[in-house]
């Protein structure tokens, strides 16, 4: 399928200077030492993320900088400077120390996004500890799966969300404290017998506090990957991913020193911590933070009222805006946005031209993964966009498409997607499952589970996860190409496509398609949408069959979950569905 390519900007219409526009030289001649010296360090030569992304602006010209400009649900507004941020992760950070907390505990978070998130993440890791990140709106059991894999000894919960799961806390042992965040009094409730208040802690804490010493190989961030293919696994990240956070949220993010910036992503997944905390603060940028879940009207809101100039999101949100309709940004002022990039999934090239039409501006795919732990292949804002595709590899970066002996494949082959390792911001292990780990490498390559190809030019484009792809009658067909054809059609909202067995052809291409507003699923539309993916697409790679479901089956990350689309189609167990949107 060809779509046009958005040419390459003249500098001159780019509204700062792209800090990345000498990339072909840079990669070349670029090295992670070189970047490193423009980290600070910890006095006596150790690195610690908390350091890097507040100590050493509070310290500095930029202590009053405003780090986080914090929107709660009720339109509360909160601001936080670097220095304020300092003054408060140090006091909880002589609480967490007070509680025993040490070198290597595991810690973790269970809340909405208030700012005490933010202020905990960062002491833990000032106390030497592994923040653990859970996404709010987890029941019991995946909470309780993740506290026991992890043997966490703290988790740090609002009122609301300890009632959800008091029935929990017996069946794990090694949790010994519970700390409670009850911001602004939201609850009335007393405490549980032995929970903690974070505000009467906060309340009598020492703001002085001395960070406890980590090198760069000590572990900083454990998260649980989105379980789009299987159950989740938890992957181990250290501080020196602070560097590749800070180098790609310039290179990919193109952040600037005066950026306000927006990632719409929850620090339960890693695009929330990578680049809804570390990223603009190891650089200094102000950020925006939204308690609110998604609703087309209130973020462009968010854009409108704090002046938003760069946008982090994710295809199954930007496919939302598309569905709210190009009539809704039209009613605000969204002139501060100068870039915009999405992660997460593949981008749609329809998601691409929606946004040149309804926003002005293009989304800059960029790929990665919880594993990779920063951007690693991206879209710069000074190099033209080939739709569909996710753009290049940052500098210090080798990526290449391998066959299945782990050898690299010529440009416009298909292969699995695999990554030299040895980057900053790597994943280390998977938390007590080293076997797993280690079956991830393969001749020297990381493999990371994707199937794509890369064009003469260096460009990669997505396939498919591995276990997504579809082998029908001999062709191999990624089901990115076949719902990218499906969504373009006008009465798609999302499609998901499977490959389902079939006696002649092995598998058939079977599609799940949810429809906008408006329209009716009926046989005269099946035919239509068919009709109209086959001319787009070759004959064999066309669906065989379209089913019309209300809505898809996502995690809650919004990731479509084909597996789970398969299993029901094939009336097989559903395996974990722990991180499984519900309506
Ligand atoms: P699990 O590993 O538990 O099945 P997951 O792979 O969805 O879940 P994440 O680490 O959150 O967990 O997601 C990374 C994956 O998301 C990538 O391996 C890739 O399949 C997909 N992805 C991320 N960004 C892009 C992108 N720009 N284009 C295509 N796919 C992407
Ligand atoms: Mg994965």
């Amino acid at each position: 399928m060809d779509y046009p390519v958005i040419a390459k900007p003249k500098l001159e219409e780019i509204k700062v200077r792209p800090n990345l526009d000498q990339y072909d030289d840079l990669v070349k001649k670029f090295s992670w030492q070189e970047l490193r010296k423009e980290l600070d360090g910890l006095p006596g030569g150790g690195l610690n993320l908390a350091h890097e992304a507040i100590d050493r602006h509070a310290r500095g010209p930029r202590a009053d900088r405003v780090a986080m400009y914090w929107e709660g649900t009720g339109s509360e507004e909160e601001r936080y400077t670097f220095a304020q941020m300092k003054e408060l992760t140090d006091k909880f950070a002589n609480v967490l120390k007070g509680l025993g907390v040490e070198k290597g505990d595991r810690v973790f978070l269970f809340m909405g996004r208030i700012p005490e998130l933010y202020v905990a993440f960062f002491s833990i890791l000032k106390v030497g500890a592994i923040a653990g990140p859970l996404f709010s709106a987890f029941g019991p059991d995946p909470v309780k799966d993740r506290l026991l894999d992890s043997v966490a000894k703290v988790l740090i919960v609002t009122p609301d969300l300890r009632n959800r799961i008091s029935d929990i806390l017996k069946d794990l042992p090694d949790l010994k404290h519970v700390i409670v965040v009850n911001k602004d009094n939201r609850s009335q409730e007393p405490l549980a017998q032995g929970d903690i208040s974070y505000e009467k802690e906060m309340a009598a804490a020492s703001p002085d506090f001395q960070i406890v010493p980590t090198t760069e190989e000590d572990f900083s961030i454990m998260h649980y990957t989105s379980g789009t293919t299987g159950k989740p696994k938890g992957a181990v990240h250290a501080h020196l991913a602070a560097l590749q956070h800070m180098a790609t949220g310039r290179w990919a993010l193109d952040l600037h020193d005066d950026d306000i910036y927006w990632c719409t992503a929850d620090p339960g997944w890693v695009t929330g911590t990578s680049y809804g905390m570390s990223a603009p603060w190891t650089n200094g940028v102000s950020q925006v933070i939204y308690e609110g879940g998604f609703r087309a009207s209130a973020w462009y809101q968010i854009i409108q009222k704090y002046g938003v100039t760069v946008w982090y999101t994710a295809p199954t949100a930007i496919r939302m805006l598309m569905k709210a309709g190009d009539h809704v940004p039209k009613r605000y002022d969204l002139s501060s946005l100068r870039y915009m990039c999405s992660v997460g999934e593949p981008l749609n090239p329809e998601a691409i031209v929606w946004g040149l039409r309804a926003l002005d501006l293009a989304f800059h795919d960029n790929w990665w993964q919880t594993e990779t732990g920063a951007i690693l292949i991206a879209n710069y804002p000074i190099q033209e966009i080939r739709p569909g595709s996710m753009g290049r590899p940052i500098p210090g970066i080798k990526a290449a498409i391998i066959d299945e002996a782990g050898s690299e494949v010529k440009p416009g082959e298909e292969g699995d997607l695999a990554i030299r390792p040895g980057w900053p911001s790597m994943f280390r292990t998977y938390w007590h499952n080293q076997e797993m780990y280690d079956s991830k490498f393969k001749n020297g390559w990381y493999v990371t589970g994707d199937r794509a190809h890369m064009d003469e030019d260096g460009y990669f484009w997505f396939v498919g996860r591995s276990d997504d792809v579809i082998n029908t009658a001999g062709h191999l067909v990624g089901p990115f190409e076949v719902e990218s054809a499906l969504i373009e059609h006008p009465a798609v909202a999302e499609a998901g496509v499977i490959g389902k067995p079939d006696p002649v052809a092995f598998e058939v291409v079977k599609a799940f398609v949810s429809l906008h507003d408006g329209y009716e699923p009926t046989d005269k539309l099946r035919n239509d949408i068919m009709g109209f993916v086959r001319r787009k697409l070759a004959a064999g790679v066309a669906p065989r069959e379209i089913e019309f479901i209300d809505s898809l089956p996502k995690t809650r990350s919004g990731k479509i979950m084909r597996r789970l689309l398969k299993a029901r189609e094939l009336g097989l167990p559903e395996g974990d569905t722990s991180t499984l949107e519900e309506d």
